[in-house]
């Protein structure tokens, strides 16, 4: 998505004369980008025609940078259709509150639940889990575990099967206790059915929640509106949280449940731990929707995967935009996964390194590095693949022992990693909070 978005503002760039059309294309393959990542189409209508109101033709200068003026307005009003102009319900000590979370069978309810408890505990909540979850077997027994891990006390049934009955006997008991954060799991169903709607309204009726969390997965795609808008419509929901950000979705659902809802997003999910939980910060995601690499993300990555002693080292080399195929081995002997700090940069995500294949990524930095052994100092301080003509190849290939193939696949990789990295501006005190994006 992001490499498309960027390819079309580029290319009006190169029309000598941005006029209407030149406009129009580039909104209508950013509509098709944005229809990919999953934001419905009403949606992308609705900034479409908002940016056009934005961006008045006519009124810019000649020598106002028209590209960077669009591309504002388009980060600028993805950001508004994510903001519904109210903050969440946030719940507070000392007071007993009550939040209920609903959503589809395997959204991610009953480990956001857990996570959404972790998160207040470590900030001091006295927080309880209640499963009201009597539909699917097993269920009790998967809060359970999750919440004795966590050190949360949480309630439920093994017997009981009207969940009306088990979330007030829950939070009932939890009240008494003094609990800060009540929290009840519901149940889900595979499809929106009448029956699931029937059984939210009637916990909710039962519990009085003073929040109500709609947690959707985010590679459900096109059918997050309609999702979010029929549990709007049953209960108040108040707040979204968007799981499995760390597959292959980009996310757009978000857009669609904001607008459906009109609640803000409050946390993602990015993995299966109960640590895996993000708060929601608008900027960071609308780049990374837009491709523009999601930075504070890529240096925290930088600072947990790379062993303290040598960050120095790569930030140095990062900061020279000097990434040379040296860099790149040096990257390779670390042996991090790579594919973690990858994957926020625009463009090379998905290619790379596909996420969850650890041995197949370091196998590969294997082979990387075997044949960059077969290089010269010379070739390997070069930043320019051009030096490397066919019989340079062909040597690297016999020392390596390798395919052809597998050394211009290499040098297409390290060229496609070296331009993204090109534009990254990283202070040489190595202060990687002030890192600059190209
Ligand atoms: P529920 O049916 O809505 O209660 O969903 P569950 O909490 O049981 O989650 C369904 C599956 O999704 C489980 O295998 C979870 O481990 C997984 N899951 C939940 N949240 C995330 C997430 O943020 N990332 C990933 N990768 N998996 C998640
Ligand atoms: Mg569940």
């Amino acid at each position: 998505l992001g490499g498309r978005i960027t390819r079309a503002i580029q290319q009006m760039n190169n029309v000598t004369i941005i006029d209407e059309k030149a406009l129009n294309d580039c909104l209508n393959e950013i509509t098709r980008a944005l229809l990919q990542s999953d934001v419905s189409f009403p949606l992308v209508k609705e900034m479409q025609t908002n940016i056009k109101k934005i961006v008045n033709l006519d009124d810019l200068a000649a020598g106002h940078n028209k590209r960077l003026i669009i591309e504002q307005a388009i980060f600028n009003e993805l950001c508004r259709m994510l903001d519904p102009g109210k903050p969440a319900f946030a719940p507070k000590k000392a007071k007993p509150s009550v939040v209920m979370f609903v959503g589809l069978q395997g959204a991610g309810k009953t480990t956001t639940c857990t996570k959404y408890a972790y998160y207040h505990q470590k900030k001091g909540y006295k927080t309880a889990l209640v499963c009201a979850d009597t539909f699917r077997a097993g269920a009790f027994d998967q809060l359970k575990q999750n919440a004795t891990k966590a050190k949360i006390p949480f309630y439920g049934s093994y017997t009981e099967s009207d969940p009306v009955k088990i979330a007030a006997e829950g939070v009932d008991r939890f009240k008494k206790e003094k609990c800060d954060l009540i929290i009840v799991d519901t149940s889900g169903r595979h499809k929106q059915e009448a029956s699931l709607f029937e059984e939210m309204r009637q916990v909710a009726e039962a519990t009085e929640p003073d929040l109500v969390i709609f947690v959707m997965d985010s590679s459900i795609g096109q059918a997050a509106f309609d999702q979010a808008q029929a549990f709007k419509q049953t209960v108040s929901v108040g707040a979204v949280i968007i799981t499995k950000m760390d597959g292959h979705a980009k996310g757009g659902g978000a857009l669609s449940a904001v607008a459906a809802t009109k609640s803000p997003v409050i946390f993602i999910g990015t993995g299966e731990h109960m640590d895996e939980f993000e708060l929601f910060d608008v900027k960071p995601f609308v780049s990374r929707l837009l491709g523009k690499g999601d930075w504070s993300g890529l240096v925290n990555k930088l600072q947990e995967v790379v062993p303290k002693d040598l960050q120095h080292e790569l930030v140095e080399n990062l900061s020279q935009g000097n990434f040379t195929l040296r860099t790149m081995y040096d990257q390779c002997s670390l042996q991090i996964p790579l594919n973690q700090l990858y994957s926020m940069l625009p463009g090379i995500s998905a290619e790379l390194m596909p996420k969850g294949h650890g041995d197949e990524s370091r196998a590969k930095m294997k082979r990387y590095m075997t044949m960059m052994d077969s290089m010269t100092d010379k070739e390997l301080d070069s930043s320019n693949t051009k030096v490397f003509n066919e019989s340079r190849i062909m040597r690297i290939a016999r020392g390596s022992g390798r395919l052809v193939r597998e050394v211009m696949e290499l040098l297409e990789e390290y060229k496609r990693i070296a331009k993204q990295m090109k534009g990254i501006k990283i202070p040489k005190n190595g202060d990687m909070s002030k890192v600059i994006p190209p």
